[in-house]
């Protein structure tokens, strides 16, 4: 039982990146594009909540990878697709705080168009929140802090970093 990831997945039950269905524009790419990928990365001690689901998860460098068919029971969506394309990054002076994921700048259009399209209020919020639940779980913190490297280094190139961030756009 991992009361920190519940809780953050609690949080982003209801809430998506638009108050519309974002999916309705992209035929819900990030699905049909996970299901043809390798797989998505779980947060630490997450797999253990999805045990009793039909995802298949397997061991892999940096954690456990979960494979879906391209559709889901949502009430049972893993951590990483709730807070898509989001994520709670946190700064090397270790502060949490809402960004555009640089991983999803290729499948994601609310990611290349993101000085155009605002987000929810509510959804960059709560996934700010998330960071900040799951900082107080070390395997989660030091998850969090190694994705945020990682997308630290992706920015070096697509600079989505210097972006206006997403927390300040007006509610729809
Ligand atoms: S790819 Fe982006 S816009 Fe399309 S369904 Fe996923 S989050 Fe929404
Ligand atoms: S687990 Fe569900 S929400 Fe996540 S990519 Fe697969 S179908 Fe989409």
């Amino acid at each position: 039982m991992n009361n920190h990831l519940e809780r953050a997945c609690a949080l982003l039950e209801e809430l998506t990146p638009l108050t519309t269905d974002c999916g309705a524009v992209c035929d819900g790419r990030c699905c049909h594009e996970s299901a043809d990928s390798e797989g998505m990365l779980l947060f630490p001690g997450e797999e253990t909540l999805l045990a009793d689901t039909d995802f298949t998860v397997r061991p892999a460098a940096g954690g456990c990878l979960l494979t879906c068919g391209g559709t889901c029971d949502r009430t049972r969506r893993p951590l990483a697709c709730r807070i898509f394309p989001l994520f709670p990054y946190v700064t090397e002076e270790g502060r949490v705080k809402a960004v555009y994921d640089p991983r999803g700048w290729r499948m994601c259009p609310l990611v290349r168009e993101c000085t155009h399209v605002p987000l929810d209020r509510d959804f960059v919020r709560a996934v700010r929140r998330v960071g900040r639940i799951l900082m107080a779980d070390p395997a989660c913190a030091a998850f969090l802090r190694q994705q945020s490297r990682e997308i630290d280094d992706l920015n070096r190139l697509l600079k989505l970093d210097e972006e206006r961030p997403p927390i300040a756009r007006r509610k729809l």
